[in-house]
């Protein structure tokens, strides 16, 4: 069966490997050739043999995305529109820091079924899921661009990564592995809109990852109006399933809570994200919304987001208020919305 060789995992690459009567040892060669050194053909994996280079050829085509535009923020992220090979658009952005840290926000599905209401992907529907390999092209492509090593990698670009759960769990595999990009897993952070099924895989993972789940409302009435596609999958049925996830892995996850002027920042609100979170193991991440075209929702004042980080401070839940890159080239969270200039 003739499959692209990034659409496949690190196993099944050794598979074809073997199927093809290589020596195992060509995998790693493989491998490293495609995640590492980062070619655009078989032709520059010299030290793999003529015929099994055709062979690969033939039966596991290799692409590259190719860079369709670029924009500049004043804060110095870029964001970066790619087209893969079959036309699927997707953008991801570069977010350097000035304690050196560069963090790349990737894409993990070229747009979005979820449909928030306040989220610029999903109003173009989902395209496609992304193959593993086009995960891993995108921090290439930062890397090249910024001359810089990529520290951080964050799935929060396009998509929902646990609607397409197994290759991004292959991918995060690549991005972590020594041999590869040897990015630490807790320097990799998966964010969900809170796909119980998948955060339930999720924490039984050996790896440690890091998860942030997109939390935006701690009442159920509010959270089925912004985030539709979640009713199904309630709060209460959220908090149990993330305090499996703290008791399975020891480890601190994230919240993420975009503030809307009277949609989510009343004082009920309030109080129900406090207790929402009272007693476990989390950090609230405040986000100032970001503007969309033609939304109603808007952000609210800074004062009302201090009120809030000084309330879940006196309440002892750990808070911080985000900073937001990017905002002037719409590469800002909820943002990414695949329209050419
Ligand atoms: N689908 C995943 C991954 C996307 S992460 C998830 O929902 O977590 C992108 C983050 O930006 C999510 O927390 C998302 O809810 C948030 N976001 C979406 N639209 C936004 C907006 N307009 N302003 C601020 N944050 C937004």
């Amino acid at each position: 069966m003739i499959a692209p060789i990034k659409s496949l995992s690190m196993n099944e690459v050794e598979q074809c490997v073997k199927s093809a009567g290589l020596p195992s040892f060509r995998t790693q060669q493989i491998l490293s050739w495609l995640y590492q050194k980062n070619v655009s053909s078989y032709d520059q994996m010299t030290n793999v043999p003529k015929v099994a280079r055709e062979q690969f050829k033939e039966l596991y085509p290799l692409h590259t995305p190719s860079t369709v535009d670029k924009q500049v923020s004043v804060d110095g992220s870029r964001k970066y529109l790619l087209e893969l090979h079959d036309g699927a658009l997707i953008e991801t952005v570069g977010l350097p820091s000035s304690d050196g840290r560069l963090t790349v926000c990737i894409s993990s599905q070229s747009g979005c079924s979820m449909n928030c209401s306040f989220c610029a992907t999903g109003k173009a529907g989902l395209t496609r899921s992304l193959d593993p390999g086009e995960f891993v092209d995108q921090i290439h492509i930062v890397q090249e661009d910024f001359e810089n090593r990529v520290t951080n990698v964050v799935v929060m670009g396009q998509g929902e990564p646990f609607a397409n759960y197994d290759n991004t769990l292959s991918a995060l595999r690549i991005i972590n592995h020594p041999k590869l990009l040897n990015i630490g897993a807790r320097h990799i952070t998966v964010s969900t809109c809170g796909l119980l099924k998948g955060i339930e895989r999720f924490t039984q993972e050996p790896e440690q990852f890091t998860l942030a789940v997109s939390l935006h409302a701690a009442r159920q009435e509010v959270r089925d109006e912004i985030m539709p596609r979640m009713s199904s999958q309630p709060l209460e049925k959220l908090k149990e399933v993330l305090a499996g996830y703290t008791e399975g892995t020891g480890r601190r996850f994230s919240f993420e809570y975009a503030l809307m002027r009277d949609v989510n920042d009343t004082e009920k609100d309030l109080q129900a994200l406090i207790s929402y979170c009272r007693g476990m193991l989390c950090h609230v991440n405040l986000i100032p919304l970001n503007y969309i075209d033609d939304s109603p929702i808007k952000p609210v004042k800074r004062q009302v987001m201090d009120y809030w980080k000084a309330q879940l401070d006196n309440a002892g839940i750990a808070c911080s208020i985000r900073a937001s890159k990017g905002s002037d080239i719409a590469a800002a969270c909820g943002q990414l919305a695949y329209k050419r200039r």
